[in-house]
């Protein structure tokens, strides 16, 4: 266990607004487990690759991070594997390990920032995939008795960038370790227009899974900003879910409208879109700004501080829902 005190994380987030933690604790390892609940945390954040928050206040009393990365095979059947991940791993690096070890299943979600222990969450999804797909229990550890907790999939009650750890009661649960089943066999999966569009334009007819991770690699470098050089989170809203009758009256007025079928009830609209429509591509508030290319991206755009992002996000709320009367929910994980 590495304890940081009074630590900077501005260059850590994915939004670079300035934060510090008063105190930061690091476990390393499963031994750490049993010596957490003599330290008395009260309400500890607990922080992966802190891609996905805003910090809107700068100053944070209690964080806790599991930054092991082992990967550990515990299964391997004739047509699939699974295996334990620690949740420090980063998730682009686990793909990329496993694919070359020929085992498939989550080269949709290449390049998606963060850490494995993070993904289960918000069950991070892209290109056609979500993660819950693969993944078949989730590991934890309440931060306050030191109790481990092993859920199964369906106990994880997974949904569409949802997940039992979003609950409130579950924030003092720390995931240390996934299990995923990872397939032998290759079913690439390419029905998603940018995908199909890329493949058309370098003449691959029949692409492998590798073949797929390769053009989402190049898709998401060209259209996403990298946090890298300007700060952001992905996505900051999640899209909307919609009755029928209300898409149907919004469809008459905006003929354009992009969306994608639900179930028979329901419909889902790229967020993106309606943000556009609004004219808010690269608006900017203080140090804020919406990203040129992709108007669901916020972005950091002159040294901002947290508070410059969350204005602007409210400002983008209040508009789409005069516009459209459609509520936008954050993706972001937002700290007031
Ligand atoms: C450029 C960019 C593109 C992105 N694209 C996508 C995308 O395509 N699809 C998508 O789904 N997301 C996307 N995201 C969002 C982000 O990458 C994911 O949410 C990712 O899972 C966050 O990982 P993290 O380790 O940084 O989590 P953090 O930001 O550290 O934490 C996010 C949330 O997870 C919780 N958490 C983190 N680790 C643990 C743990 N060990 N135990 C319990 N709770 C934990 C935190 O408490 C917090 O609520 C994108 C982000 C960026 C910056």
């Amino acid at each position: 266990m590495n304890i940081l005190y009074n630590h900077d994380l501005t260059k850590f987030t994915g939004f670079k607004t300035p934060v510090t933690v008063k105190k930061f604790v690091l476990i390393e390892h499963e031994d750490d487990f049993d010596i957490l609940p003599s330290m008395q945390l009260e309400k500890p954040l607990i922080i992966g690759g802190g891609t996905n928050y805003l910090f809107v206040n700068p100053e944070i009393n209690e964080a806790i991070s599991y930054t092991g990365t082992s990967i550990t095979l515990i299964e391997d059947a004739d047509k699939y594997s699974t295996v334990r991940v620690e949740a420090g791993k980063n998730w682009h690096e686990f793909i990329m390990e496993m694919l070359e070890k020929g085992l498939y299943g989550l080269e949709n979600l290449v390049l998606i920032p963060g850490n494995v222990g993070a993904a289960p969450v918000q069950n991070i999804g892209a290109y056609g995939r979500e993660v819950s797909e693969t993944i078949i229990a989730v590991h934890c550890l309440n931060i306050h008795s030191g109790e481990r907790i092993l859920l199964t999939h369906e106990e994880c009650m997974f949904q569409y960038r949802h997940s039992i750890f979003k609950h409130h009661e579950w924030k003092h649960v720390m995931i240390t370790h996934v299990d995923f089943r990872l397939n032998k066999f290759e079913s690439p999966m390419a029905k998603y227009p940018d995908v199909e569009e890329y493949l058309r334009d370098h003449e691959i007819e029949s692409p492998n899974s590798k073949d797929i991770a390769h053009a989402i690699i190049q898709i998401r470098n060209k259209k996403l900003p990298n946090p890298a050089f300007i700060g952001n989170a992905g996505s900051f809203f999640k899209n909307p879910i919609i009755p029928y009758s209300v898409y149907n009256n919004l469809k008459q007025i905006y003929l354009d409208m992009p969306s994608y079928p639900l179930n028979e009830h329901e419909v889902k609209l790229p967020a993106g879109w309606l943000i556009d429509k609004a004219g808010w591509k690269d608006y900017r508030h203080n140090g804020a700004g919406v990203h040129d290319r992709q108007a669901l991206v916020l972005i950091n755009a002159n040294d901002a501080i947290g508070l410059d992002i969350y204005e602007l996000s409210t400002m983008i709320q209040t508009s789409v829902q005069e516009l459209y009367g459609i509520i936008l929910e954050p993706e972001v994980n937002i700290i007031r």
